[in-house]
């Protein structure tokens, strides 16, 4: 069955050249019983190793039922191995976190058995080495005898037609070591058996043959006694692949019965997936984000900006107002949404001019701010207070917005000018503009409506049949005008033909620009101003009480974002009303601009992947070492280079998902109750999903593989001193 010719085995030491195994000619039948001995050294362990395929041998041939063994690939190899072999190893190498039951059943289990069957022989067989009721003893806990036991009988389980045994009754006690013997014979009748002892005498009464090496050689190979007659070979049946499941299934063993190890490993995962789940969270954001931002038809063209007019270009009610109010997802009405297309610039910061000053803004509703958006500070809580979204300014400070284009002339300013308190410091948008959030009652104060209107449509003033249109940034706002009063400079009052100031009365006239609506209303002509400017001065209440009258024809309805938006666009479908949401507008220039951020995003994503692996790969170096022992004794039983990479690559994809799950449970509760963390869930979609599932899954499939490599380019043997 089994024949070597004139093999030799080296081991290259540094420098030296150590002769091992020197041409050996030895040939066994299927049925003999042969005890090896020889000194320490002589080469019965390298010789074992050799024939079991667990170490390469450098000169000779080996045949094994007559097939030539030289020129077997890896591959036939471990199929040898997994099918003839059963190894008894002199340090037992026992996988020390499964219980006794699972270091026998995996060797039936590699072999093919199906579950039944194995549990059957296995606990016969541990029954049999006199372990009885320690089925679900770790391995860990055993003695050295008993380790020796459960070695034997895992080697029994594989029903392979080679027993080999390096030293097993070592660490016995004569008794225990005599009824091992008893049942290697019994099992063996039709096997053959290689057992290497240094007590020959105790194992003379089962030995069949006799063979002594000294230095490497045989130096004696003697028929013993009890020679048993000729035995039909042991049929080997074609060991059949495992499949995924039970690869799967030693993939769980392997992670339940190590937990302080999964544990550790799943606490990696866990930060890995978390932070590439919040980092591809912000880029899909991102991406996202840029949507709509081209569009220029609007100031405040954000996310939460839903526009509505009625079809009929009719005016809003109360009613309205207040139902659409108590919608689901609307946070805010604003009746006068005109405000928000108002640009703003920051004049003066705590009393001196704003180097902010040529960068524009545009206005938010407070109610769009969360603890996300909200950096520093709290909400805005009256008129009076602002959030701003730029770190350049602190809590406390007090700002000078000026509204509409300013013109900058030191002592003329003719803007309108208002300040406020910042109490808040929020997220930015974009680099290149401000937002100011406003409290609800700054949207439906009169002079913000006032600053809308006129920066919007027409103002004119009329005298007789003179007039004179002008817009925000000529009129000069004072409280030392008496309401209902105008004044005005020479050269204007003159363009205008009055004569004289004393009680004229002259018309404040307002046209929309659709010319849905005029307003008009008498205003007395009080005194002349002495400037050069092209300016009008009034008292604040004079416009604020000009645009009270106007109802409201455009609104805006206050969401969170685009989801919100969408939830509240097809609520109202069946309304007939016109629904504009700038934020998603698009021209073809964004839709490329969206394809790119795409692409680069995934780049960007790939990379922290990148990153994330090699974390990955430094923090579970050591818990894949100490798993590598683990995965040696399973390949040396007989798993496949195939199979132990799949069980390696399902115990960090298993991992992985579960660390998956949790992160996407925590993020669900996140956006749901706790707000801790920004909702980047809701911008995901199902290809968002895919996209890091894959990636993922690869990570983990890469790290698999990279702790496996080279765990089969070397012989099992080098595996283990490797260790
Ligand atoms: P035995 O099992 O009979 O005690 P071994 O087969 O273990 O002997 O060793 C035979 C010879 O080969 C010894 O001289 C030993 O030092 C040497 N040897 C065994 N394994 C290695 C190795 N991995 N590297 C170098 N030398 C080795
Ligand atoms: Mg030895």
């Amino acid at each position: 069955m089994l024949r070597l010719k004139n093999i030799s085995k080296y081991y290259h030491e540094t420098g030296s050249v150590v002769k091992a195994l020197d041409s050996i000619d030895l040939e066994f039948a299927n049925n003999e019983f042969v005890v090896i001995t020889g000194e320490s050294g002589s080469g019965k362990s390298t010789l074992l190793n050799v024939i079991s395929g667990l170490d390469t041998y450098e000169d000779g041939e080996m045949f094994f039922k007559d097939k030539e063994t030289a020129y077997f690939s890896k591959e036939e190899w471990e199929d040898y191995r997994k099918r003839n072999i059963g190894f008894i190893f002199q340090n037992y190498n026992l996988i020390e976190s499964y219980t006794v039951l699972q270091n026998v059943e995996m060797a039936a289990l590699i072999k093919g058995d199906d579950k039944e069957k194995r549990r059957k022989k296995s606990r016969h067989l541990i029954e049999r080495v006199g372990l009885k009721g320690k089925e679900n003893q770790k391995a860990s806990t055993l003695s050295g005898g008993e380790k020796q036991r459960v070695a034997i009988a895992r080697a029994l389980a594989k029903d392979a037609p080679l027993i080999i045994a390096d030293e097993p009754t070592g660490n016995l006690d004569k008794k225990t070591g005599e009824s091992i013997l008893d049942l290697l014979k019994e099992v063996a009748k039709d096997k053959l058996v290689l057992l290497v002892s240094h007590s020959f005498e105790s194992v003379k009464p089962y030995a069949t043959r006799h063979v002594r090496l000294f230095d490497g050689e045989v130096t004696l190979d003697k028929e013993l006694s009890g020679k048993a007659s000729d035995t039909e070979e042991t049929v080997v049946d074609e060991s059949e692949k495992l499949s995924k499941v039970t690869l799967a299934k030693i993939a769980l063993k392997n992670i339940m019965a190590t937990p302080k190890r999964s544990i550790f490993t799943l606490m990696i995962s866990l930060f890995i997936v978390g932070v590439f789940a919040m980092v591809y969270g912000s880029y899909v954001q991102q991406a996202y984000s840029i949507q709509g931002f081209n569009y220029s038809g609007f100031a405040n063209a954000t996310e939460n900006r839903l526009i509505i007019t009625n079809e009929n270009l009719s005016s809003f009610s109360e009613d309205d107002i207040n139902r659409y109010q108590n919608m689901n997802n609307v946070l805010a009405v604003v009746p006068y949404d005109i405000s928000f297309d108002t640009e703003m610039f920051i004049a003066q910061v705590n009393g001196s001019a704003s180097r902010q000053f040529f960068r524009n803004g545009y206005a938010q509703h407070g109610s769009v701010l969360n603890r996300q958006s909200l950096q520093e500070g709290r909400a805005p809580e009256n008129l009076n207070e602002v959030v701003v979204s730029s770190d350049d300014f602190n809590v406390g400070d007090e700002l000078s917005l000026a509204f509409g284009y300013p013109r900058f002339h030191e002592e003329d300013q003719t803007v309108f000018y208002r300040n406020f308190t910042v109490v808040g410091i929020s997220q930015s948008r974009t680099d290149f503009s401000f937002e100011f959030y406003f409290h609800d009652d700054y949207f439906s104060d009169g002079l913000t409506k006032a600053y809308g209107f006129i920066g919007s449509g027409q103002l004119s003033l009329h005298y007789e049949d003179d007039m004179l249109s002008f817009g925000a940034f000529e009129i000069m706002l004072s409280e030392d005008i008496a309401p209902g009063e105008i004044s005005m400079n020479e050269y204007i009052k003159n363009q205008l033909g009055i004569s004289s100031v004393d009680d004229q009365t002259l018309s404040l006239k307002f046209r929309e620009p659709f010319e849905e609506f005029t307003y008009e209303q008498d205003i007395i002509l009080s005194n002349v101003i002495n400037n050069e400017m092209f300016s009008y001065k009034m008292h604040p209440d004079t416009l604020s009480a000009f645009f009270d009258d106007i109802p409201p024809y455009q609104m805006t309805l206050i969401v969170q974002d685009r989801f919100a938006a969408e939830n509240v666009m097809s609520a109202l479908e069946s309304e007939d009303i016109n629904m504009l949401y700038p934020a998603a507008q698009s021209d073809p220039f964004t839709e490329v601009l969206v394809i790119i951020m795409s692409i680069f995003m995934g780049g960007m994503a790939l990379g922290v992947a990148l990153i994330m692996y090699f974390i990955g790969y430094i923090s579970l170096k050591n818990v894949m070492t100490a798993k590598r022992k683990d995965y040696i004794i399973l390949r040396s039983i007989g798993l496949m280079k195939r199979e132990l990479n799949l069980v390696t690559m399902f115990e960090m994809v298993m991992t992985m998902a579960f660390a998956l799950t949790v992160v996407l449970v925590l993020l669900i509760i996140n956006a749901e109750f706790v707000q801790f963390l920004p909702d980047y869930l809701r911008y995901y979609q199902t290809g968002n999903y895919i996209f890091m599932i894959v990636v993922l899954l690869l990570l983990s499939i890469l790290l698999a593989f990279r702790f496996n490599k080279r765990l089969f380019d070397i012989s099992v043997i080098s595996a283990f001193k490797e260790q």
